[in-house]
């Protein structure tokens, strides 16, 4: 093949040259068109791409706060629908069944689907029936036993009275937890074969209408450190649970962002399993949040930013 005419920048050296320095000049070449592919590409994502092709959304602390609205945000959601983003709503909230969310989304202006929310005992109860763990001391809200149907449900008094147990299931049981249940669950988590601990997400604490109030984790912690126990988290930060949503989006972790509130369950949690980490600074974010070591892919003050970054990153 003929060689080709070099550029301007190679002419001179190419004019008094043969042999040793035309192979020099051919790599400099190369090379210099690798440099320009790469900085043309470098500078061409940024323009072109989004932050992420799919959205998981947290729930309270970013659509809401508690039963507060929280400004902007129904506008939001309707905005990103608008850029046809994959998105699925994730929450660990296990104090409400989906149908409650749904109820509770429609009062603040947001229509969505049972379908478009995933929580954590959704996932557990796939878990346990794939393990055939049947046999369960539910310590989760009330409303949360209805979503695990086709199990049997041990009274905490039957599991004292030495009724098998498969599976220990911790959600966020706020006012109701005694001593009493937190040893029964302890008890049944000692005897041989060891049931299973299951965490329905590892939230440490919420912003609770009164204040901060103790989630899961605490319990779950609590159960581990006595009985030595290891948790099995299905819900956020758990990776298995950020799998879950991207499967039922059939999105990539690589091309998919996590917003959420909670430093640790959601933006830690969905860097570790891939996912971008979108933070905004509603619901029970502190700034001191930010001094964690973990450090968001993006900060913004409201979901109300969302769908002007990502509309401005695809159109510029
Ligand atoms: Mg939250």
């Amino acid at each position: 093949m003929a060689p080709r005419r070099p550029p301007d920048i190679l002419r001179k050296s190419h004019a008094h040259s043969e042999g040793k320095t035309r192979a020099r000049d051919k790599r400099a070449l190369e090379e210099d068109l690798a440099e320009s592919i790469d900085a043309a590409t470098a500078g061409r994502r940024p323009g072109r791409r989004r932050i992420a092709d799919a959205l998981l959304i947290d729930l309270d602390g970013v659509v809401y706060r508690g039963d507060e609205r929280i400004d902007g945000a129904a506008e939001a959601i309707a905005r990103l629908d608008s850029l046809e983003l994959p998105r699925l709503f994730v929450t660990n909230t296990t104090s409400r069944p989906r149908a409650a969310l749904v109820e509770r989304l429609a009062g603040f202006g947001i229509e969505v689907p049972a379908d478009d929310i995933l929580a954590p005992a959704d996932v557990a109860a796939d878990w346990l029936k794939s393990r055939r763990r049947r046999k369960l001391l539910l310590l989760v809200p009330e409303a949360t036993t209805r979503v695990f149907t086709g199990f049997e449900k041990l009274s905490p008094a039957a599991a004292v009275k030495g009724a098998a147990v498969d599976a220990v299931v911790v959600g966020d049981l706020g006012r109701h937890w005694t001593f009493d249940l937190l040893n029964t669950a302890f008890r049944c988590l000692m005897r041989e074969p060891k049931p299973a601990l299951v965490a329905l997400g590892m939230t440490r604490y919420w912003h609770a209408p009164d204040g901060l109030r103790l989630d899961t984790a605490p319990f779950v912690a609590a159960l581990a450190q006595a009985t030595g126990a290891e948790p099995v988290v299905l819900g956020k930060p758990a990776p298995a649970f950020f799998a879950a949503a991207l499967k039922r989006l059939g999105a990539k972790a690589g091309r998919a962002a996590m917003v959420g509130d909670d430093i640790r369950a959601d933006i830690a949690g969905a860097q570790a399993a891939g996912l971008k980490g979108i933070l905004v600074r509603t619901g029970k974010f502190r700034p001191v949040d930010l001094e964690l070591g973990i450090e968001p892919d993006l900060v913004i003050d409201s979901i109300v930013d969302l769908p002007g970054i990502l509309s401005r990153r695809v159109s510029s």
